[in-house]
């Protein structure tokens, strides 16, 4: 599409999108008593206007009927994590019996890595990203200790090239062949936070295991962003929180992704709980743990249920609004937001922002490097009623989010950096 800088052409495509009348079904913050423009559903997702009837359903049916809302409540809770498969395995690429909610990102990942980072003998390694998000490399690094060896030595980094800012994937690959048979596990986020890249997920998938390795991911930034196959990919796990894109409020439950060919194998060691196990005999309260041979299998406790009610209030408008257009709205945003950022850096001077997300392999997040006045601009982007994210030492990361945000968002966000010329 050949792009415009200017607020008509902005407004038109406002007019042709397809998902245009969802953002009515957000609150949008308001700043000065104007709505703001909000780019950082990537950190917490806004809250759907239906949540609060969702949520208040459950308050309602606990007040009515107490521990017998179990079996009674409109959706009763004994049972209530059902809801999610059918909906959540579409967002994921996965089949329904591979997806389970429970508990929050990091814990899930710690509960995974018990199942998939099996170490032995030689093969102990694992690789990642450079600088992946601060809870994951402490959960790696803890479950390397906690099976007595040295993070130093156990975990191999990938960084960018030098200067560049995005990590290839010939250079996964090639780290990936080179250690062979010294690895357990290879686990990446399938989005990074920082720069917004977006991972080759079947090709990482692939390498690992030709070296004989289990393949993970971590989806927070991926969920509800970009095309997910993460059955196709033959993915053996991912986990994800529900609160960036997929809305469901500040510290929301989360998701799991276990591929069809683990979630029924007894053998693989967990650390079990009763919401794990048979149903039809859960309540016998007998010794001797039986996993559901579904992703449940993997649950440790019962529902969270009002933090799922939220979560159940955003995923059906995902299922409404359709993965994929919002994946290609998200797209068609960001490459918007580039072409934006490419004008204000023709008209400075001396080039203003370096965007260090890849063109070619990213969401709906662009993070720009700042060459000059990067925190003159973000306070003025505060200052004019934009939420963005600052991290240090000079990258303005934004994420324009296909079910809430608009082209003319782009557009007033480029002429307010513009007008710092
Ligand atoms: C947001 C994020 C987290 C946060 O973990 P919680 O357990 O939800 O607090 C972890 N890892 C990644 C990659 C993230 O982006």
């Amino acid at each position: 599409m050949q792009f415009e800088n200017n607020l008509t052409f902005a407004k038109k495509l406002d007019e042709e999108d397809i998902l245009k009348n969802f953002r009515n079904q957000f609150y949008i913050p308001l700043i000065n008593g104007k709505e703001c423009i909000y780019f950082t559903g990537n950190s917490l997702g806004l809250q759907p206007k239906t949540t609060q009837d969702y949520v208040l359903n459950e308050l309602e049916d606990w007040a009515n009927f107490g521990v017998e809302g179990h079996f009674h409540a409109r959706k009763p809770w004994m049972p209530y994590h059902e809801i999610f498969p059918t909906q959540v395995s579409k967002i994921v690429g996965a089949l329904p019996e591979e997806v389970v909610v429970m508990n929050q990102l990091t814990v899930n990942l710690h509960l995974l890595m018990v199942s998939f980072y099996r170490p032995v003998q030689q093969r102990y390694k694992i690789i990642c990203e450079a600088k992946a998000f601060p809870s994951d490399q402490y959960a790696m690094e803890s479950q390397v200790r906690y099976h007595g060896y040295e993070p130093n030595d156990a975990i191999i980094e990938i960084s960018p090239g030098a200067g560049e800012h995005a990590v290839r994937t010939e250079d996964i690959i090639s780290t990936i062949e080179q250690h062979g048979n010294e690895i357990a596990l290879v686990l990446f986020g399938g989005v990074n936070y920082y720069s917004g890249q977006v991972m080759d997920m079947a090709a990482i998938t692939k390498a690992g295991h030709a070296a004989g390795a289990v393949v993970g991911f971590d989806l927070a930034h991926a969920a509800g962003n970009i095309e997910l196959k993460l059955h196709d990919w033959k993915v053996d796990f991912a986990c994800w929180c529900s609160y960036k894109y997929l809305n469901s409020g500040p510290g929301g439950v989360a998701g799991v992704f276990i591929h069809q060919q683990h979630i029924a194998d007894k053998r693989l060691p967990r650390f079990a709980g009763w919401w794990g196990h048979t149903k039809e005999t859960r309540f016998k309260m007998e010794k001797g743990f039986e996993p559901i041979p579904t992703a449940e299998g993997w649950q440790v406790s019962n529902a969270p249920v009002l933090s799922m009610a939220a979560h159940k209030a955003s995923v059906d408008i995902f299922d409404k609004a359709g993965i994929e257009k919002i994946v290609a709205k998200g797209k068609l945003l960001s490459d918007y937001l580039l072409f934006v950022l490419e004008e204000i850096n023709k008209s400075a001077k001396e080039k203003m922002i370096e965007v260090i997300t890849p063109a070619d392999a990213k969401g709906c997040q662009v993070s720009m490097l700042m060459l000059q006045k990067g925190k003159e601009v973000f306070e003025a982007l505060k200052q004019q009623g934009v939420i963005a994210d600052w991290r240090e030492p000079n990258v303005i990361r934004v994420a324009p989010v296909p079910l809430y945000n608009t082209f003319t968002d782009v557009f007033t966000f480029g002429q307010i950096i513009q007008s710092m010329l």
